[in-house]
């Protein structure tokens, strides 16, 4: 459970009274749900460095797992603005649980319902959504993180099937996944799309041991050598970078709302904390030095959700630029890791307690603030779009 009462989660602008009574309730039920089965399992899970069993299945439960895919393919046809609030309340709980919603919904379901050919989205997407399946992405390479284009993996027409070669890293769900879309270049040097299933020969998804940060979360290798891959596996309506990027733009604006539920369960336990706390005989909630910082917090939050809802508007009119979600991911990212690193100065040595979110939630923030584009190829795509000159 949380610390906090959760009527203190802020509204500080009244922006609820923007949002759908459909809105609102879709909130209530993925914030009941991480109160019930996240917030007693989370730190265990995450000092362990060990996945939640069933996360995928619950997930998939609570209609968290493509959301806004259509319900033909299991999806629930909902709005942009439905999706982020569900990534909102997931990240309250923990980063690796909406990572986990995010690959597979973004990154793995968006392209194949985008992308993919009748068939394809049959077989694939009623069971990811159900989370019956887990999904992964194979997009960045030991070599080549922020210039995906330059990437090794490739594959070779072989007869009645593709021969896929390369190695894939640092990949959310590795070690689980059911399914990965990979992206790997064609004879012709054009980026395309596979589905890879496990158990094909020659696949493999070793873990990525050790990491300080999303430890609720399994990330691994992919490995692919002469696996032989059916043509029918194809992702046949894209090619090029934009396929990627699509999704990548999908899963940016999702974090972007995500992360807010972050800076939220820091800041709800640091007020609450700074109430009850005495030091000199006061409680420190009533110091200066700890009103700065609580109000500063507030403020970034709320300036935060003002930008996904509009950006939400935006998306539910197909009008979102690639530009305009950059701004969003790598602005509200810095809000949450900053409100999470000075929050937990509020808590003082409780702070660094598995019992408060803050270090979990700071060291998350670490990946989120990497993957997706790191915060400078963000700035970088800012720059671009404000001069029009390329600084890649
Ligand atoms: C926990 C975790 C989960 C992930 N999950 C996935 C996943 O599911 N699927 C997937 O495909 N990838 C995934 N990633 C990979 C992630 O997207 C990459 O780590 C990220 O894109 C950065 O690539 P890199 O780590 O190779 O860093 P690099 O690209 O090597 O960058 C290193 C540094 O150089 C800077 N830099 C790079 N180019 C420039 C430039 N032109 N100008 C100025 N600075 C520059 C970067 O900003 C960064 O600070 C994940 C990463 C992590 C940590």
């Amino acid at each position: 459970m949380s610390y906090y009462p959760l009527t203190s989660i802020p509204d500080y602008y009244g922006i609820d009274s923007l949002l759908t009574e459909e809105h609102l309730l879709i909130r209530q039920s993925v914030r009941d749900w991480i109160e019930s089965f996240v917030m007693p399992k989370i730190d265990d899970a995450a000092q362990h460095h060990t996945d939640i069993p069933d996360l995928m299945k619950e997930l998939g439960k609570i209609g968290a797992l493509g959301p806004y895919i259509p319900e033909e393919y299991g999806g629930s046809g909902l709005d942009q603005i439905s999706y982020g609030i569900i990534m909102q309340e997931l990240e309250r709980g923990d980063s690796a649980v909406r990572s986990a919603a995010s690959v597979q919904s973004s990154l793995v379901m968006f392209p194949i319902n985008e992308f993919g050919s009748e068939e394809q989205k049959k077989k694939y997407l009623p069971q990811l959504a159900s989370g019956e399946m887990i999904g992964a992405f194979g997009l960045t390479e030991p070599n080549h993180g922020s210039d995906p284009g330059s990437m090794e993996t490739y594959f070779v027409d072989n007869g009645d099937h593709y021969l896929l070669n390369g190695a894939k890293m640092w990949i959310t769900n590795a070690p689980l996944c059911d399914i990965a879309v990979v992206w790997g270049k064609n004879e012709d040097g054009k980026v395309q799309g596979l589905i890879v299933e496990r158990g094909f020969e020659g696949f493999s998804t070793p873990e990525t041991q050790n990491k300080w940060s999303l430890r609720a979360s399994k990330t691994g290798e992919l490995v692919f050598n002469n696996v032989k891959v059916p043509k029918e596996n194809l992702l046949p309506n894209v090619i090029g970078l934009k396929g990627p990027l699509s999704c990548l733009n999908s899963a940016r604006y999702g974090i972007s709302w995500g992360v807010i539920g972050a800076a939220i369960d820091c800041y709800c336990t640091a007020l609450q904390y700074a109430k009850e706390r005495k030091q000199f005989g006061k409680p420190i909630a009533s110091y200066q030095l700890q009103q700065k910082k609580l109000a500063e917090f507030l403020t970034e939050i709320t300036k935060a959700q003002l930008l996904c809802l509009q950006l939400g508007n935006l998306k539910n009119a197909h009008k979102a630029t690639p530009a305009q979600i950059s701004m969003a991911k790598r602005n509200n990212v810095k809000m949450a890791i900053e409100i999470a690193r000075e929050s937990r100065q509020i808590l003082g040595g409780m702070g660094i307690m598995g019992e408060f979110p803050m270090m979990r939630h700071a060291a998350n923030l670490e990946s989120v603030i990497t993957y997706e584009g790191t915060h400078d190829i963000h700035l970088l795509i800012t720059g671009m779009d404000i001069t029009g000159i390329n600084a890649f």
